[in-house]
């Protein structure tokens, strides 16, 4: 029996299975899809403390031979469920069972994307899906923001201090995030609000250089040096539901100590409520889970 399996190979998955393995406990890191999770999407991480810039596959890379060197063992499996047994837990994939004495839930989410042709090639070349992460890369360039929800709004003000132009393209008559998000950008001069619009197409060769507009049928070309898309995340934490209450988006509704009311199951990272969604904050997590993890074990 495994001490602590871990869900998801990102870094709060990663971080979780540093800090574990160094108190001594054994380790299991079962990832469904990409070891690193959603940071090796980015070719560009300039936030990263200590590390003047890097991409996302390099510190995905540099993580997970740390914690290989650590000893921890990392398997690809998709993880469909976990239910507690007499002396821990029964961890099932798709082909197996694994027996735990306790988890840590780190499972991520995703940005929605808009689920156009050339989305995924233009991911770090105009298309991103955080402000806080590449927002200076766009410092005196004209962006749009795509969504009108409070994360829509919140882009749009931190990305107007710095950009050129930000023009908010919201597919609703109305925006529907916080009035005083709305009051500040009315105040900016650099800001344009367009509504009842959609994202037909992305236009560009190595980069984004415009998009195509749809107000109610009509289509216009729509030069821009990057889109922020922000419609939304989408948590992966369905087959867990039955063992964490989720909020009403799907996220583990559990506060920074990491530690839910089910004896011997944490969560990290992105998959829980909080505030920020960065690395710093799902290593943060990840550490704080391990502990929690390893002081269980050992008070068994
Ligand atoms: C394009 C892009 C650029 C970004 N840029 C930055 C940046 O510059 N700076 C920054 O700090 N942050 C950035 N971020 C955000 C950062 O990547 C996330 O905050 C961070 O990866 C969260 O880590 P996590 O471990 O909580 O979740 P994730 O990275 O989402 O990892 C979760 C992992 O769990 C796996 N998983 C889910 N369910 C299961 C299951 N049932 N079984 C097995 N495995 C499962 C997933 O496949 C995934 O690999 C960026 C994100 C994106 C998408």
């Amino acid at each position: 029996m495994t001490d602590i399996l871990i869900v998801g190979a990102g870094p709060a998955g990663l971080t979780a299975a540093l800090y574990a393995r160094r108190a001594g406990k054994s380790v299991l890191v079962l990832e469904k899809e990409t070891f690193g999770g959603q940071i090796t999407h980015s070719p560009k991480v300039e936030n990263y403390p200590g590390i003047a810039q890097m991409s996302g596959t390099e510190f995905a890379d540099l993580l997970l031979e740390q914690v290989l060197a650590q000893g921890a063992e990392v398997e690809m499996e998709t993880v469909t469920g976990v239910c507690r047994t007499a002396d821990g837990f029964d961890v099932q994939t798709e082909g197996e069972t694994y027996t735990a004495r306790s988890v840590i839930l780190a499972t991520g989410s995703r940005h929605r994307q808009l689920g156009l042709p050339h989305e995924d090639e233009l991911v770090g070349e105009g298309v991103s899906y955080c402000a806080v992460c590449d927002g200076a890369f766009y410092r005196g360039k004209d962006v749009a923001v795509i969504g009108g929800g409070n994360t829509a709004l919140q882009e749009a003000v931190l990305l107007s201090e710095t950009c050129a132009h930000v023009t908010l393209v919201q597919n609703l008559p109305v925006f529907t995030g916080e009035e005083k998000l709305l009051e500040i950008l009315r105040g900016r001069d650099n800001v344009t609000f367009i509504t009842n619009t959609v994202v037909r197409e992305l236009h560009g060769d190595a980069a984004l250089a415009s998009i195509v507009l749809d107000t109610d049928g009509e289509t216009t070309d729509f030069p821009v040096d990057g889109i922020f898309v922000a419609i939304g995340q989408v948590p992966e934490n369905e087959p867990f539901r039955d063992l964490v209450p989720l909020t009403e988006q799907g996220y583990f509704d559990i506060d920074e100590s990491c530690v839910t009311a089910e004896n011997g199951v944490f969560v990290a990272g992105d998959c829980r409520r909080k505030g920020v969604r960065q690395i710093t904050t799902a290593t943060a997590d990840g550490a704080a889970a391990a502990i929690a993890a390893c002081r269980y074990i050992d008070a068994l």
